[in-house]
């Protein structure tokens, strides 16, 4: 089946991993700009990822028949150091008409600081200036439920955006309804020790139906199965769900959010 997979880091993946992609039905990738494992030390670090991840990624992913979109921030990790945040923030116009440029993200909280809530705030801002969309990393454990409520008030106060571009991920069992209930897209992460397994994103998708929810790797650096979509098709294929509701959750749901970007093009799979 083909699918998408919304959130994944293929700046951390091997070659290797674009081949198993492409051989699983992956047609497309969305990669969010995220904390590669150790803080950049300047503006001009984020610099040069930048540049990877409009210019570089899209090649690598093009040799596997997949295309590659982006989306460009400083992590929340990151953006604890509200000096360099505000430096990367000034810089980010400067990529936003790349071809592959889908919005603003993964921002959000990590640890739910004020300096990490006043830059999403500004890369908010940001967003509504420049019309794009927005893609949020909600913060991990014992952290996700209070992150993910002053998220949603953070984003609350800003009547001017659009909810329906603005996609809340990684929602677990205890995050997922608040997220969809605002309005919001939801994304489920899939991953070996924590966030989603396959088993609960399914139970998920049982309990609170598939509209306005998609899922994804988010494949990284570290233990992480870039194939983990296809884990979810299987799981839901050996639950009994019809092929065409598995393929409007791997397929046509992220489709349907990407494509309020202007930049996002992908051709029909049946028809390449
Ligand atoms: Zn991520």
């Amino acid at each position: 089946m083909y699918y998408i997979d919304p959130h994944i880091h293929m700046v951390s993946r091997t070659t290797d991993d674009y081949e198993t992609l492409a051989r699983m039905g992956c047609v497309a990738i969305s990669e969010p700009a995220f904390w590669a494992g150790y803080d950049r030390g300047s503006a001009d670090g984020f610099r040069d990822y930048f540049v990877q991840l409009t210019e570089v990624e899209p090649l690598r992913a093009a040799a596997y028949g997949i295309d590659h979109f982006t989306w460009l921030c400083i992590n929340a990790k990151e953006a604890e150091n509200v000096q360099l945040s505000r430096d990367v923030l000034k810089m980010i116009p400067e990529f936003l008409d790349c071809p592959n440029v889908l919005g603003i993200g993964e921002i959000g909280l990590n640890k739910n600081t004020p300096n990490e809530s006043i830059i999403f705030q500004e890369h908010l801002e940001l967003a509504i200036k420049y019309d794009q969309q927005i893609l949020i990393h909600t913060p991990h454990l014992e952290d996700k439920y209070q992150g993910t409520r002053m998220i949603l008030d953070m984003l609350a106060d800003h009547s001017q955006l659009d909810r329906s571009r603005v996609l809340v991920d990684h929602v677990e069992e205890h995050t997922v309804r608040e997220v969809i209930d605002a309005g919001y897209w939801a994304g489920m992460t899939l991953y070996p020790v924590t966030k989603c397994t396959p088993a609960r994103a399914a139970d998920i998708i049982e309990t609170v139906g598939s509209e306005r929810l998609c899922v994804n790797s988010a494949g990284d650096w570290g233990p992480s199965k870039p194939t983990a979509v296809p884990d979810l098709i299987f799981e839901m294929r050996k639950r009994g769900h019809r092929e065409a509701k598995i393929k409007e959750v791997v397929f046509g749901n992220p489709r349907q959010f990407f494509s309020q970007s202007k930049n996002f093009k992908l051709a029909d799979p049946e028809n390449r």
